[in-house]
């Protein structure tokens, strides 16, 4: 669901979470969702404007936070410094860091190195038996304050800090310690207006195509979801809205047995479907505790897997000439809630493209991890998901407030003229955590993801979570994997 807000006559809006897409390869894979749906591989993004002609923009929210930072205006903010603004700072900037000439020249060295070159490092099941501080500060020798500066950008895209991950996810997402940063040449991420709710329409539209008018690629973008084709009896395919499934397990004898029942709530009413086969596209922390039949060793399985929260912010604002002032379009900083926002240049479809002006209005998107380093991972996610959950609107709106005035007020940011409207989205299992061995297993076990995968009875799990990292390929993949493992066997 895209966050949407109209602001001085101006629609804009922002991801509520799943944010960016990097093009599957077209091979028509199980991964290859673009391909399945018929999506656009090409795309506009509108330049920026008036004042802000020469600026660097990023076009998602994601691909500045280490990756790309060179590519894009980006800041870094040190609180109580004389000059608190760094800009270019793993080059030029570096100096005028109020960082230990130890911590310079570590994050120097960390950013210089490519594990390629290193036959005993560069070895997955190793990495994936360690945990990525440990790699840090251990194998690598890194001070912890290069290992907690790049927790929350861990935390961000797979839910906790370098305590909680194994080292191969490092590599997996080439990180400083793993591919020289210089080097990095993977595409750019890229991203609707909205986020990936762009695909999730795209998704609908070929499931149940009277569900959104039209045919082109911003008919499906923009034109009003129908809600009431989503379940008619005429579909091939229904999709049946606020309902929640409590009990989900086999019925019938036989190690083949008849069938799979599905119990589940709408509007307080409990309704039983039964099926042929199920595919349970649910996370791990729903289908262990509905999955009534779900044998022991899938219990297990689940019970090496933790989830973590991650809260979503979006700010709309009525104007950006502070950042303009600033001359900067993404912020990092280390204390206070958060630890980076940036605004992005929006896609332009069909003749429709939010403005790109700093005197018009724009989102500006937080990525908050919320995490607890030094606990037990699956401490760490109930602790932190709790205080998500439990926190105010008006709390976090005054620290967001807070924090951007702190940074911001130097470039004229004024809250109250600036700000028009806050969006918090929640989320409480954001992200799964892949932690020792979720790859590679451990002292030769099978992974939990492996064990999962396997369909047991008529039932098939097929969650992006299997992947360690959750993304749409992954998801689509898994999804399309778990489906055909069933029509093979029982259609
Ligand atoms: C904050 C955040 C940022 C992300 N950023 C990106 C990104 O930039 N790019 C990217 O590719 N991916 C991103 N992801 C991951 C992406 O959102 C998922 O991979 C994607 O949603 C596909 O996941 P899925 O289909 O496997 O499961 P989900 O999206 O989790 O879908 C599961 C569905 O099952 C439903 N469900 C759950 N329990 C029940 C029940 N008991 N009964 C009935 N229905 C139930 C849920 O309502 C949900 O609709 C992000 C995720 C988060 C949380």
């Amino acid at each position: 669901k895209r966050n949407d807000f109209i602001v001085d006559g101006y629609h804009i809006s922002g991801p509520q979470g799943s944010n960016d897409f990097a093009l599957p390869t077209s091979v028509g894979g199980p991964d290859d969702y673009f391909s399945a749906l018929n999506m656009p591989r090409e795309f506009e993004y509108q330049k920026p404007e008036g004042a802000a002609s020469e600026m660097r923009i990023p076009i998602d929210n994601f691909d500045h936070m280490t990756w790309y930072e060179n590519n894009y205006d980006c800041g870094h903010f040190f609180a109580g410094a004389n000059k608190p603004w760094v800009k270019d700072v793993w080059n030029s900037g570096l100096n005028s860091t109020p960082w230990s000439e130890e911590l310079k020249q570590a994050f120097t060295r960390v950013r210089a190195i490519n594990i390629s070159e290193n036959e005993k490092h560069n070895n997955d099941q190793w990495l994936d038996s360690i945990t990525l501080k440990s790699y840090y500060e251990n194998v690598l020798g890194m001070p912890p304050k290069v290992t907690s500066f790049y927790d929350p950008i861990m935390a961000s895209i797979i839910g906790f800090g370098c305590d909680a991950l194994s080292a191969y996810w490092g590599k997996y997402f080439e990180m400083p310690g793993f591919l020289n940063t210089d080097q990095i040449d993977a595409p750019h991420l890229q991203s609707f207006p909205g986020g990936n709710t762009g695909i999730a329409r795209h998704f609908i539209k070929k499931l149940i195509p009277n569900s959104i008018k039209g045919n082109t690629f911003e008919d499906i973008l923009f034109n009003p979801v129908d809600f009431s084709q989503l379940d008619r009896e005429v579909n091939p395919i229904r999709m049946r809205l606020n309902s929640t499934a409590v009990n989900v397990q086999h019925v019938g004898k036989g190690s083949d047995q008849e069938g799979v029942q599905v119990i589940y709530n709408n509007k307080n009413k409990l309704y039983r479907i039964k099926s042929k086969t199920a595919v349970m596209a649910s996370g791990g922390w729903v289908n262990r505790r509905i999955l009534k039949d779900l044998p022991g060793r899938y219990h297990e399985a689940y019970n090496k897997i933790n989830h973590s929260p991650v809260l979503v912010a979006n700010v709309a604002l009525t104007n950006w000439r502070f950042l303009e002032r600033l001359g900067i379009s993404a912020a990092f900083w280390t204390e206070g809630i958060g630890f980076t926002c940036n605004i992005r240049r929006p896609m332009i479809v069909g003749n429709r493209s939010q403005p790109l002006n700093p005197d018009k209005p724009i989102v500006m998107t937080f990525y908050i991890p919320i995490i607890k380093p030094g606990l037990q991972a699956r401490e760490q996610g109930a602790l932190c998901r709790a205080e998500l959950l439990t926190k105010s609107f008006n709390d976090y709106e005054r620290e967001i407030r807070e924090q951007m005035t702190l940074m911001f007020s130097s470039g004229g940011f004024d809250p109250t003229n600036d700000i028009a409207g806050i969006i918090l989205n929640r989320w409480g299992h954001a992200y799964v955590n892949p932690g020792l061995g979720f790859v590679h297993g451990l002292n030769g076990s099978t992974p939990p993801s492996d064990i999962l995968r396997k369909p047991y009875g008529r039932i098939a799990i097929g969650h992006s979570e299997l992947r360690g990292h959750q993304y749409w390929n992954g998801a689509a993949g898994e999804g399309r994997r778990a489906a055909e493992s069933l029509l093979d066997k029982f259609f």
